[in-house]
Parts: C-alpha cells; structure tokens; sequence
C-alpha cells in the first residue's frame, strides 16, 4: 500500500510531538475526547433536522476501551465520521483555523509549555503511541476507512470493514520507560481520573467497562468479578454547575482549555438568569491583552450555547466594544437551534442578554475597583485603554456607564503606577474649587513639569495628569463629573483669580497692549494672540490654547491620517513678573528688530516646554549662538 506523506508542517508538529519531553502527556486523551465530541455534536446536530439519521441524543455516546494484553487504548464514537477525504484532509494536514496557526508557530519554538495549555489536537496520540489506526465510516456513505501512521515516515489509507457511523481510535502504547509509564493508560483509576479531570462537562456519556470485585457469601477469602459499563462523566458543563461546586482552579482550568489562553484569567463571572429570558453565563476577564488584542484581527465575542449545543463561536453581538476584552459563553434554553446569523443580530433575547451582561461586568469591574486595587490595577493597565475609547465613542453615549471605571494619573499620587479615580479626586477636592483640573502630556513628568500645572499645584489643587492621547478626548466628552467641569490647565481661564487679581491684570495688559501687538505681528500664523498669563510663576512663557482644541488634541489628531491640519489655537502667555518681561518692554522703544527675534525666541521655548517640535531646530540653534557672541 502506498505510503503518504504528511505536510511539512504536519511533519514538524509530529515531530514535536513524538519527542515531546513534555510532562503532562496526558492531554492526549482530553484531545481525542474532545474530536469525538465534536463528531457525535455535528451528528446530533444533524439528527435535528434529518430524520434519517435515527438516533436519538441519548444513543451518543463515546467509549474508550483498554485492553492490556494488547497494550492499546481504543477511543471510539458514534459521531459523523470521515470519508476519505476527510481523513485525507484532516488527519495528514494540520488544521488552518486562526488558533491552529498560532499555536503551531509557538509550539515549534520548543515551547512546550504550550501544548498543555493549548492543546494539539490529535497529534498528541502520538505522545503516548508508536502507532495509531483510525477506523472510521461516514454518516450516509458505505465504505469505511482505515487510516494508519507510525509518526513523521506518513500514513496510510485504506478501505476496510466497519458497521457503524462513527470513529474508532486505536492507539498502541509506546514501550514503557524508566521515566514514562504509558500502561498507566490502560488502567480504569488512572482513565477514570482523566477523564474526571479533563472532560466531565462532555455532555455525551464517556463510558467505559469497569471490574470491581466482589466478596463471594459464604465463602471466606472468595471473590469474583463483576464487571458494569461505567459512565465516567458528570456531563454537566461547567457553567451549569452550582457555583459553591466549583473552585477556583477549575475555572481556571476550563478557562484555559477553552480560551487558549495559558495565564490565569483576573476574574470569572459565573450567573444564572431566569426571567424573560433563562440563561447561564461564564465569563472571564483575561489578565492580560491577547497579542492580537489592539490590532484588526481582533475579533471579539462570546460563545453561544443553545441548550447546551454550540451554535456559534464568537458571537460578537453579545459584547459591546468596551467590554471586548472580555472572554466566555452564554448559554440558552430560550434560543433557537437552528437560528441563522442573520436572524440572531435581531434577536430580542439575544439584545436583552448583552445588555444584562454589559450590566454585570460593569459591576464586577467596579466592584474589583473597591475590593482589590491591585488587580484593578493590573485590569487597568491591560484594558483601560479601551474603557477610555468607549467613554469617547458613539459620542458619549456610554459614558455614565463607564466613568467610575475610569482610573487617571494625578498629582496626588505619588508614583507613576499610582492612579485616582474621578470620585476620589472630587473627595479630595478643596472647598474653594471649581474645577477638575488635569495636565496632558506624554507622560506623568511632563505633564507634572508643565509650569501651569505647577501653578494649580501650589494653589493646592489636585491636577490629573493625561498621558494618553485618548484621554482628553474622554475627558472632554464626559465633560462635568459631580458637576464639576474639567480644565486643561494649559487652557483658557483656570478660574484661580481673585476680582483684585482680574483687575490688576486688565489693567497691565492694557499697558502693554503695544507689546503684545507687536509681538503678535513678529509670530503671524504661529499664535492668535500674546497675552499676559495667570498661570506663570517662575518660567518666562507658556504656550496656551483657546477654542475646543488642546495642544495635546492637536498633537495627537495630527498622528492619525486623516486629522492633518488641525490647530489648536495658540496663544503665547508671559509672565509679567519675569525679569525678560522689562527686557521686552524695553525693546519695544528700542530695538523693534531685536524684539521680533526675542519673541520668536520665547516662542520656540515654549513649544519645547509643551513637549512639541520647534519648526527648525538648527536655526532656533544659530539664533542663540548668535546672541551669545
Ligand atoms: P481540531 O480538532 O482542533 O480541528 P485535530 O487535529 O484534533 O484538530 O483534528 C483535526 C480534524 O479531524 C477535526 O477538525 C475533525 O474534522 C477531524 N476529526 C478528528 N477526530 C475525529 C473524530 N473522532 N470523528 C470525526 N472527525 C474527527
């Protein structure tokens, strides 16, 4: 019989596979488990449509069968089968679902940590077997199919006899070895414990024939043997157990197996809901951001159970953008089986379900906020980026929802892994406060050396520092909080004077009025006004907006494609108390030239200090060597 070859990849997983030093090989039995399951789902799946099929759910059913003369474990299932090409297909290529790939990327980096967490699927038989047969007959079609491989040489396909529907897998044991006891896989303790541990949510029967041994009566020191077909699993999913039945390890185990996923997640959120609609949901907050979590390929959702069958895998309408992060399944007695994609999107249950959800990870977020700051800490850092986004998108509609979720950089906490919430800034703010001030820049010192920021500081407030370009932009759209209005320090009026104050101020700045005017006419098109700054102590200048646009918004509006020639609308401030200010004035009657150079000069300084680009470094350079000499 000719000799096939496996596809390079294939061959490569193989393998890894075969000289897997790998400690738990065990896994190999959940993964078989797991193929028949899905084959029996399809074919039950089926049976609900296509009276042909003639059996019933409670018929399904997968066995396993040791046997230690022979040394094989036998896996087998009345499930749908393959047909040759099927077995062609899927047993000598390695499965190209997005996952697939990924995995078989990471597993060749000897990473083996992984084919524990992820699973291989069914190449790990080649972990604990020197050969493998496959038996298998299609549902509707009349031969059945022997496929056979020793490992990396290939396999084989042939035609032979087999009576049922179904899939039978025999895996002959490798020898055992100092360190590795495969014939501990013959045995019914150690098989029933697997099975225990890995696949008891399996909602079909996994049976198995067991012994047990009996004293005979009436006849001391007699035994004899009975032996039952024994149904190994508790087929309740997971998430239909009762919640006090379940640890912590268990969670996490499912989590891990279904969700690819091999950290621990931050929290599971595990309810049942009756009520117009009757429900079970286990959801997980991952504790870190999926690789692929910031990018397109993304794609978020939950897994739809109906009645405990799978009817999709990420059903996206479940979870709003905000929550995308957040990884699990919902199952439902109310939800059709044979219900379309088409149909779910405007599905009312399907609605009331994702917003009862969005409801309780809004509140076990906000809950982890209160109880653990620490994890809430470390949600933060993975997804709050994406809290952030939310609160700005569909124009602020989920703002209220969000805000209190929200954590911000701020002058009070002390170091750059410290955050504060809205609520607790407005705990602490003074009595005679207006505002909710905050500093946007790209990170905590520069925003906290901003010389405006320093200001408000020393009036005693509290400043929030932004260090995210999305961050004004919420800020901005949830625009009061405790109604209180948020102020960019670098900004308009910080509201920090007194009547005195004002005064004083309108009278000075009419003083200067020629000064500014002149200055302005030196720096056309680079600021719309020079005027005298409130929010100065010790620095000479600062750079301040007016209007709706910040100079941090322009910065990062003009990073994306398309915002290009947004700008904020600047205006240069000086500080009238700063000796340069009387160095100005005196210009103004003496040397026009050497002002409009100063003025191009104090300018430029301020850019740098708001951390922007001078427009050309090597003259702003040749222009202070220039009054050096
Ligand atoms: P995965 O299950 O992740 O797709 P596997 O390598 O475990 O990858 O299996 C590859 C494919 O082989 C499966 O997707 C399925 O189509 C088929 N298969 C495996 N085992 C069985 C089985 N017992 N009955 C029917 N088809 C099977």
């Amino acid at each position: 019989m000719e000799q096939k070859q496996f596809q390079a990849e294939s061959k490569r997983m193989l393998d890894l596979m075969i000289h897997s030093i790998y400690t738990h090989k065990e896994i190999f039995l959940r993964e078989l488990i797991s193929n028949a399951s899905d084959a029996i789902d399809k074919l039950y799946f089926r049976s609900l449509t296509d009276e042909n099929v003639g059996i019933g759910k409670d018929d399904f059913y997968i066995e396993l069968i040791p046997d230690k003369e022979k040394r094989t474990l036998t896996i087998t299932d009345n499930g749908i089968g393959m047909t040759a090409e099927e077995l062609e297909q899927n047993l000598g290529v390695i499965a190209h679902s997005g996952s697939r790939a990924f995995k078989t990327e990471n597993t060749l980096d000897e990473n083996t940590d992984i084919i524990g967490q992820f699973g291989v699927g069914f190449y790990s038989a080649f972990m604990v077997a020197k050969r493998v047969t496959v038996r298998t007959r299609a549902y509707g079609a009349d031969t059945a199919y022997v496929w056979q491989s020793e490992g990396v040489d290939g396999y084989t396909v042939d035609t032979c006899d087999k009576e049922s529907v179904g899939t039978e897998i025999v895996l002959e044991l490798l020898d055992d070895t100092d360190d590795e006891h495969y014939s501990e896989y013959l045995e019914e303790y150690r098989l029933r414990q697997l099975v225990k541990k890995y696949s008891d949510y399996i909602r079909f029967p996994i049976r198995m024939e067991t012994s047990h041994q009996h004293p005979v009566e009436g006849k001391e020191g007699e035994y004899e043997t009975h032996t039952e077909i024994e149904t190994l699993n508790s087929m309740v999913p997971i998430w239909k157990k009762n919640k006090n039945e379940l640890t912590d390890e268990e969670y996490n185990q499912f989590y891990h197996e279904k969700f690819m996923d091999y950290g621990d997640p931050l929290l599971h959120i595990h309810s049942r809901t009756e009520g117009t609609v009757t429900y079970n949901s286990l959801l997980y907050i991952p504790s870190k951001a999926p690789y692929d979590y910031y990018t397109k390929e993304y794609e978020k959702g939950l897994q739809l159970y109906a009645s405990g069958v799978m009817i999709m895998e990420k059903c996206a309408d479940l979870l709003p953008d905000h929550f995308s992060f957040v990884r699990g399944l919902v199952d439902s007695e109310d939800l059709s089986l044979n219900i379309s994609r088409e149909m779910l999107q405007h599905d009312r249950q399907l609605k009331l379900i994702a917003k009862a959800l969005e409801k309780s990870i809004k509140n076990e977020l906000a809950k982890l906020l209160k109880t653990d700051r620490e994890k809430y800490t470390e949600f933060w850092k993975a997804f709050g980026i994406q809290l952030k986004f939310g609160v700005y998108h569909s124009f602020g509609a989920n703002k209220e929802l969000l805000q209190d979720l929200l954590l911000f950089h701020s002058s009070s906490c002390d170091s750059a892994e410290g955050y504060t919430t809205l609520s607790e800034y407005v705990s602490r703010m003074r009595e005679d406060q207006k505002f909710i001030y905050y500093a946007a820049g790209d990170s905590v010192t520069r925003c906290a050396a901003l010389p405006a920021a320093e200001l408000v500081r020393d009036k005693g407030y509290e400043v929030l520092y932004l260090t995210e370009g999305v961050d004004e932009f919420a800020v901005q759209m949830i625009a009061q909080y405790a109604d209180k209005q948020f102020k960019n320090v670098s900004a308009g009026d910080l509201g920090l004077e007194s009547e005195e104050d004002k005064t004083a101020l309108e009278e000075k700045t009419a003083e200067s009025k020629d000064l500014f005017e002149e200055m302005q006419k030196a720096l056309a098109g680079k600021v719309k006004a020079v005027r005298l700054s409130t929010r100065l102590k010790n620095h000479a200048v600062c750079l301040s907006s007016d209007g709706e646009i910040s100079l941090e918004m322009e910065k990062v509006l003009r990073a994306m494609p398309t915002g290009g020639n947004v700008q904020a609308e600047r205006v240069l401030e000086l500080n009238p108390d700063h000796p340069v200010f009387a160095v100005l004035q005196r210009l103004l009657t003496e040397d026009k030239e050497k002002l409009a150079q100063y003025s191009d000069l104090l300018y430029q300084q301020a850019l740098l200090i708001e951390g922007m680009q001078v427009e050309d470094p090597v003259a702003l350079s040749k222009m202070i060597c220039d009054l050096m000499v």
